[in-house]
C-alpha cells in the first residue's frame, strides 16, 4: 500500500496543471463570427458635419452606391459561404439554436477507439457524414496527447490535463515510490488525478452517465459510479446494447436525464492492431461504427431530441502499420551499454526505461545514443533516447515522477524489442509522437451549439474539457486547455 506521505507527494508534484499559452491570436474565427464582424464601413468615405448642397447630393450618391455595393458583397459572401460551407442548410447559425424538447443542454461524448483521421474516407459512412455535414469538424483531425495511447488520451479528453498532470502516463506503469503497478483494471483513485467531467457534472448537481470510459469506474470526489448510470467495463456487451442503453436515458423524467453521457466502442483499434490501418477489415469496422451512429441518430430522432443533443464524436489516437523489417533490438546496444529487461517499463511505441538508482540516467542516455548513431545498430537511426526533462517541450511529458527518467522516441511505424526473434508478423500500432499525422484522430460535433457545416483547425484533445463545461454552462476545474478555446468552436448563446 502507498502511505499518505507518498500519495501527497505524488499529488503535489503531479496535480498542478500548467498554464497553456492562449492560441486566440493564431486561430481564425469560425465562419459565423466572421459574418457577424463583416465590416461595410471601412470602404465608405466619411461624411463631414456641414456639407454644401452639391456635396450633400454627391455624398448621398456615393453613400447609396457604397451601401448597394456593400450589400452586393455581403450577399455574395453569404451566398458563397452558404454554398461552400452549408451545403444543405439555410443560414441560421449566427447563434446557438434553442432547445426544442430538452430542458437543459446534454452532451453525449462518443469515442471510437483508434479511429485514425482519414478512416472516414475509406468507405461510405452516411451517418458520420450526416454529423459532419450538419455539424462542426476538425478539418485535419484531432491531435492526441503524448504518448498516443488509449488510457492517457481518454483521460486527457475528460480532464483537460496532459498525462503528466492527470497521472495516467501509460496504459501500464509502476509507481516509483511503492513499486505498485498500474494496469488498465486499476480503479483505486490514488492513480487518477484531476477532475473528470462526470465528477464536475455531479458536483454541479447534474447527472452523468458513463457507458464505458477509462477512469469512469473510479469512485472519486462527488462521483460514486452509481449502478444504473455507470457501466462496469465488459468488452463483450454488443455495440447495439450500448447505444440502446444510452437512448433509454432520454426516456427518463426530464429532470433525471443525464447532462453528460459517454459511449465507447473498442473498434476500429482492435482490428488496427491485428492487421494495420490499410486492411479491408478496417473498412468493415468503420462501416460498423457508422451503423451504430445511424442507430443512435434514428433513436434520438424517434424521441424528438436529435437536434437538442450535443453529440461530440472523437477517437483517442490514430494507427500506423508496423512490420518485422522495422525493428530495433536493445541487445544490439551491448557494445555501448547493456540494457537489461528489468529496466524497461514499456518498449513500443513508447520506450520508457528506469535504470536502478546506482546508474546515472544521463550516462545511460549518452551511451545508448552513441550506439544508435554509430551506424552499427540495425535501424538505430530511427530511435532517439532522451532524459525526460530534455524531451521536446511540446510533448508535456516530464512533470511527474511516475514518468521514468529515460524516454525513447521511435520513428513512425518502427518498434523496439529486447532481442531478435524469428517471429514474423505485420500489424498496426500507436503511442508515437503526437506530431505524426498518422496518430491523429477525429473530432466531429453536432448539436444546438455547433455551427452546421463548419470546419475548424486541428487542436489538442485537452481542449475538450472546457468545451463540454461551456456547453453545460458549469464551472470546470483548472486544466491545461485554453479558457478562450470554446468560443472559437461554439456558437454564441441565443
Ligand atoms: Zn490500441
Amino acid at each position: 500500500m502507498m502511505n499518505s506521505d507518498s500519495m501527497s507527494r505524488i499529488a503535489s508534484c503531479n496535480n498542478k496543471p500548467m498554464a497553456v499559452p492562449t492560441k486566440e491570436e493564431e486561430e481564425d474565427p469560425p465562419i459565423s463570427t466572421s459574418l457577424l464582424s463583416f465590416d461595410t464601413d471601412a470602404s465608405c468615405p466619411s461624411t463631414s458635419p456641414k456639407p454644401p448642397l452639391t456635396n450633400v447630393i454627391f455624398t448621398a450618391l456615393i453613400l447609396v452606391t457604397c451601401i448597394a455595393l456593400s450589400a452586393a458583397i455581403a450577399f455574395g459572401f453569404l451566398f458563397f459561404s452558404s454554398s461552400y460551407s452549408h451545403p444543405s442548410q439555410p443560414i441560421s447559425d449566427v447563434v446557438s439554436r434553442p432547445l426544442k424538447k430538452l430542458k437543459r443542454p446534454v452532451v453525449l461524448l462518443i469515442s471510437s477507439d483508434g479511429f485514425r483521421f482519414g478512416y472516414q474516407y475509406k468507405t461510405d459512412v452516411p451517418n458520420i457524414n450526416r454529423l459532419i455535414r450538419n455539424g462542426t469538424e476538425a478539418e485535419l483531425g484531432l491531435i492526441p496527447v503524448f504518448p498516443t495511447l488509449t488510457f492517457p488520451n481518454h483521460y486527457a479528453i475528460v480532464t483537460g490535463l496532459y498525462p503528466a498532470y492527470h497521472g495516467i502516463i501509460n496504459n501500464f506503469f509502476l509507481d516509483p515510490n511503492t513499486g505498485e503497478a498500474f494496469s488498465m483494471g486499476s480503479h483505486d483513485p490514488k492513480w487518477w488525478l484531476g477532475e473528470p467531467l462526470w465528477e464536475t457534472v455531479v458536483n454541479h448537481g447534474l447527472k452523468a452517465a458513463t457507458y464505458f470510459w477509462p477512469g469512469s469506474e473510479v469512485i472519486k470526489g462527488g462521483w460514486t459510479c452509481p449502478e444504473s448510470l455507470c457501466m462496469r467495463y465488459n468488452g463483450s456487451v454488443s455495440f447495439e446494447e450500448r447505444v440502446d442503453t444510452v437512448l433509454n436515458y432520454f426516456d427518463l423524467p426530464t429532470d433525471e436525464i443525464p447532462s453528460f453521457m459517454t459511449l465507447y466502442f473498442e473498434d476500429p483499434d482492435h482490428q488496427g492492431h491485428k492487421v494495420g490501418p490499410d486492411d479491408p477489415q478496417i473498412t468493415e469496422a468503420i462501416a460498423r461504427v457508422d451503423g451504430m451512429i445511424g442507430r443512435l441518430i434514428r433513436g434520438l430522432e424517434e424521441k424528438g431530441v436529435f437536434e437538442d443533443v450535443n453529440i461530440i464524436m472523437v477517437g483517442d489516437h490514430g494507427m500506423v502499420g508496423t512490420c518485422d523489417k522495422k525493428l530495433i533490438f536493445l541487445e544490439d546496444l551491448a557494445p555501448w551499454i547493456e540494457i537489461p529487461k528489468d529496466w524497461i517499463q514499456s518498449y513500443s511505441p513508447l520506450l520508457s526505461i528506469r535504470p536502478p538508482p546506482s546508474y546515472s540516467a544521463k550516462d545511460v542516455v549518452t551511451k545508448m545514443n552513441e550506439g544508435l548513431k554509430s551506424g552499427k545498430v540495425q535501424n538505430g537511426q530511427y530511435l532517439k533516447v532522451y532524459l525526460k526533462e530534455e524531451l521536446p517541450a511540446r510533448l508535456h511529458y516530464s512533470a511527474s515522477d511516475r514518468i521514468p527518467p529515460i524516454i525513447g522516441l521511435i520513428d513512425e511505424s518502427f518498434k523496439v524489442e529486447q532481442k531478435s526473434s524469428k517471429r514474423k508478423e505485420c500489424g498496426g500500432s500507436h503511442g508515437y509522437d503526437n506530431a505524426f499525422f498518422s496518430m491523429r484522430t477525429i473530432f466531429i460535433a453536432h448539436g444546438p451549439q455547433f455551427a452546421r457545416g463548419s470546419k475548424v483547425p486541428s487542436f489538442e484533445n485537452v481542449q475538450i474539457y472546457n468545451l463540454v463545461t461551456t456547453i453545460l454552462n458549469i464551472q470546470g476545474a483548472s486544466n491545461n486547455g485554453t479558457a478562450s478555446f470554446p468560443k472559437t468552436i461554439l456558437l454564441p448563446s441565443h
